[in-house]
């Protein structure tokens, strides 16, 4: 492997030996819009959900880049994108808010919990009517005597059906946009807390998700993540980390899907000869193989950014942008050179389109994503 170090390949290659002993039942749970607690599980103990926490807060203390190559060997040989979405969905906006902006109390209470697969994390901000524009939220957080009454309904939330922890994001105060912004970490159980019945969607389907109801919900003081006021922030930072991130398990998975093709083209047989020996198919297999390692580049490129301190803001957006819309493209064209079979369920590749496509949308869409790249060239 380029660039990395022999620590960092031999991380890779663990994973991905790892990653392989994983159940292969992705057919049938994505069917049955099923979560496996179990693969959940296993993947803690191995260490996959701590793996950039420092290990005082029981994590396995890996920079950024090295996570990054962790988890793209994990979307490489795991086949059940819908956990991996859910992994890097509580890695990102639960995990590393509460490493950054927690109190010693609230890093104490969940981060070991959280790595090593005990508490399930979620993260609430989009609303029925504030998707991109976020802060454009209506939940409310007053604060009252001993802490804040939370209103509000959320929606779109990644793991809320399975989680012991919800990142509420609400206005407690005065301001327009991120100002005047809090967020709150509310357990599950709270008391006017209710999470709605699980959504069925085109994609990532073995990661549950669910609306998010709030009726005079009353959390302690103690729940305030960072200052009040500071959600914006708290929310950006979760987006920086998670633009990059997701996107190197995505990474893996065109990986996968394009020696998938690779050894399908030369095996599939047409007019006498195999279907790889046809331009227009191979042609295709050459254009994700361009785009794997564009993508790895640009992936790892804000993972370097990262780990030198440097903001990512800009490069975070380019990444998410080019992978996430060239993972849809190599999907796409996966299934074109699988043919018909390709357009079956059974051999998993139409499950591939259908899963590439969310990424074109969470962590914010690709047009909010050139707005921010376009922001950054001055524009
Ligand atoms: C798989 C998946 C998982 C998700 N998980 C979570 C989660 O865990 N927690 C959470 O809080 N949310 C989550 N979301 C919600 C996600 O963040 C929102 O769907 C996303 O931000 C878009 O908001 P929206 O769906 O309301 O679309 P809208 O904001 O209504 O956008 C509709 C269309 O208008 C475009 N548009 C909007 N504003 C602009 C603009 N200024 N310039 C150009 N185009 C614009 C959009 O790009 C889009 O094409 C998830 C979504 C998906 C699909």
């Amino acid at each position: 492997m380029e660039w990395v170090t022999p620590e960092q390949a031999e991380h890779y290659e663990s994973v991905l030996g790892f990653a392989r002993t994983l159940p292969r039942d992705t057919l049938e749970r994505d069917r049955e819009e099923m979560f496996s607690r179990e693969a959940w599980n296993r993947c803690a103990e191995f260490g996959i959900q701590g793996m950039p926490i420092p290990a005082e807060f029981g994590g396995g203390g890996a920079d950024v880049v090295t996570t990054m190559l962790g988890l793209e060997a994990l979307g490489y040989g795991c086949d059940d994108a819908g956990l991996v979405f859910s992994i890097n969905a509580h890695m990102w906006t639960s995990e590393v808010p509460i490493w950054t902006f927690g109190t010693a109390q609230q890093r104490e209470r969940w981060l070991a919990g959280l790595c090593d697969g005990r508490f399930i994390g979620c993260h609430t901000i989009t609303e029925p009517g504030a998707g991109s524009d976020a802060f454009g939220m209506k939940s409310t957080a007053k604060p009252v005597p001993g802490g804040f009454v939370l209103n509000g309904s959320k929606t779109f939330i990644t793991n809320a059906p399975v989680a012991d922890l919800l990142i509420v994001f609400a206005r407690s105060g005065e301001g327009i946009g991120p100002y005047g912004i809090s967020a709150f970490l509310v357990e599950a159980a709270t008391k006017g807390l209710t999470v709605g019945g699980q959504l069925d969607k085109m994609g990532l389907r073995t990661s549950p998700m669910a609306e998010v109801f709030l009726e005079d919900c009353f959390v302690p003081s103690e729940a305030l993540l960072g200052g009040e006021g500071q959600g914006g922030e708290i929310f950006q930072t979760s987006m920086r980390w998670e633009r990059a991130c997701i996107m190197a398990s995505q990474v893996g998975t065109m990986r996968r899907t394009m020696e998938a093709c690779v050894t399908y083209a030369r095996e599939r047989r047409q007019f006498g000869k195999p279907i790889a020996k046809f331009e227009s198919v191979s042609d295709k297999i050459a254009n994700m193989k361009v785009a794997v390692d564009a993508a790895r580049a640009l992936v790892l490129r804000v993972g370097w950014l990262m780990d030198h301190g440097r903001d990512t803001m800009v490069e975070a957006a380019v990444a998410k942008t080019f992978v996430s819309e060239a993972a849809v493209r190599t999907h796409l064209d996966a299934v074109q050179v699988f043919g018909g079979y390709g357009y079956m369920t059974e051999y998993g590749i139409e499950r591939g389109l259908r899963d590439a496509v969310g990424g074109t949308i969470y962590s914010g869409t690709s047009e909010i994503q050139r707005r921010i790249i376009a922001r950054g060239l001055g524009l």
